[in-house]
């Protein structure tokens, strides 16, 4: 029996890792992928004190520093149920396994939805980007796009409209879904244009990096070609929660809702990183929350009864 299971091992379920092994309890790590998104990404800029670095070395230095502990990592195991058996929670995986623990903590994460059009796999982290905070300054000068005209979209264009050359945001609809107060401090940005009612058919490179994108206008029929340097594609976040829809309180966009310790809906139960309600899905404040949702499992156990 684990003292604290963590679900997920990128950098939320790392820090969680450390945390707990650093209080001798039994620590154990369940990870599909050990390192999560961290090995999609490519330089990372924003890790305070770290002034740069690459994903995949981020995520050797996660696994380096949680082995430096005694936890008991389980990688490429995926989970497929969570059950509160009496005051044991059961984490089952897909294999058949079965792991019994008096606390977990759920690090699984999340993925950006993707568009799905030639060239997206190709030049990912060769012009295609999802993050705005992480790679917007790789784009310095540069012209880009923006896919995507909700809140997520609009604000991204905002902020990448102070940093490239210029940006064109795509929005699928007739109209812009963002709020109006975002809508309107787009409009006012003199380089940024909008065009709606626009369906992404490609994004093109020359082999190496983007170097255009197509669009179908779905009023005319009419396919266009836009040259750029980059593709924000803003059309999502979706977090890794299926298989807790039935066990523990989720927001409607499927995020575990948490409280300021990260305590979910199911006692003993707590949730940390992008996979949470907390806003800003970034490195920084997944591992601060992983560390926060370790301490609050901890709390939870020398209060409990339980041994
Ligand atoms: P994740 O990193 O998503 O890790 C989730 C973990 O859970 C993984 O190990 C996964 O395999 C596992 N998992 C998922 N489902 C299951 C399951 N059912 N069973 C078992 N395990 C499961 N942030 C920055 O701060 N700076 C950047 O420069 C930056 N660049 C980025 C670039 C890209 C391309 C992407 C995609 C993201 C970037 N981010 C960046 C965001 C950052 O990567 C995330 O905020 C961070 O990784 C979140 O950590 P996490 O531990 O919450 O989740």
């Amino acid at each position: 029996v684990f003292d604290v299971l963590i679900v997920g091992g990128g950098p939320a379920g790392a820090a969680a890792a450390i945390y707990a092994a650093r209080k001798g309890i039994r620590t154990g790590v369940l990870a599909e992928r050990f390192g999560g998104q961290v090995l999609d990404t490519l330089a990372i800029e924003n890790f305070i004190s770290v002034k740069e670095t690459e994903g995949p070395k981020f995520a050797i230095a996660l696994e380096q520093h949680v082995k430096e502990y005694d936890v008991d990592i389980m990688n490429t195991q995926r989970a497929s149920k969570l059950v509160k058996v009496g005051k044991r929670i059961e984490v089952q995986t897909e294999s058949g396994a079965v792991l019994k623990a008096k606390s977990v903590i759920l690090a699984t994460g999340a993925r950006w939805r993707e568009i799905n059009v030639p060239g997206e796999q190709e030049y990912r982290n060769h012009g295609v980007a999802y993050c705005p905070h992480c790679d917007g300054p790789l784009f310095k000068g540069k012209r880009v796009s923006v896919i995507g005209g909700g809140n997520s979209g609009v604000e991204a264009a905002i902020d990448l409209a102070g940093l490239v050359s210029h940006v064109t945001l795509i929005e699928f609809g007739a109209e812009l879904r963002a709020d109006a107060v975002l809508q309107r401090k787009l409009r006012s940005l003199p380089n940024v244009k909008v065009i709606t009612s626009a369906q992404t058919t490609e994004i093109h490179g020359d082999g190496k990096k983007v170097n255009a994108l197509s669009y179908t206008d779905r009023n005319t029929n009419e396919s266009h070609k836009v040259e750029l340097e980059g593709v924000f594609v803003q059309i999502g976040l979706v977090p890794n929660t299926e298989w807790l829809k039935d066990t523990i309180t989720l927001s409607r966009h499927g995020e575990i809702e948490v409280d300021a310790r990260g305590q979910t809906s199911l006692p003993g139960v707590f949730a940390a990183g992008d996979v949470t309600t907390v806003p800003y899905k970034q490195i920084i404040i997944a591992t601060g929350e992983g560390a926060k949702a370790a301490l609050s499992a901890f709390d939870h156990l020398i209060r409990s009864d339980d041994d």
